[in-house]
């Protein structure tokens, strides 16, 4: 059985709050997306249980890591 990401795999969406300002924070993808995009492949990305997303408040650009869980498909 294999675990997914249920945001990389659009099951689910999560709307957070920002701590900030209060305006809503979207998923903007996976933190190895944005993570030094000019070096190798950080192996902390590839957790087998969790995936790191990042989150954006849409008003002040605050951003947050998340870990979401994987679930069994
Ligand atoms: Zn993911
Ligand atoms: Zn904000």
């Amino acid at each position: 059985m294999e675990k997914v990401c249920p945001l990389c795999n659009k099951m689910k969406e999560i709307n957070l709050v920002c701590d900030k300002c209060d305006g809503v924070m979207l998923d903007i993808g996976r933190v190895q997306d944005y993570y030094d995009p000019y070096g190798p492949q950080d192996p902390i990305n590839d957790a087998d249980d969790y995936c790191i997303h990042l989150f954006k408040c849409k008003k002040c650009n605050n951003k947050k890591k998340i870990n979401i869980d994987k679930i069994n498909t």
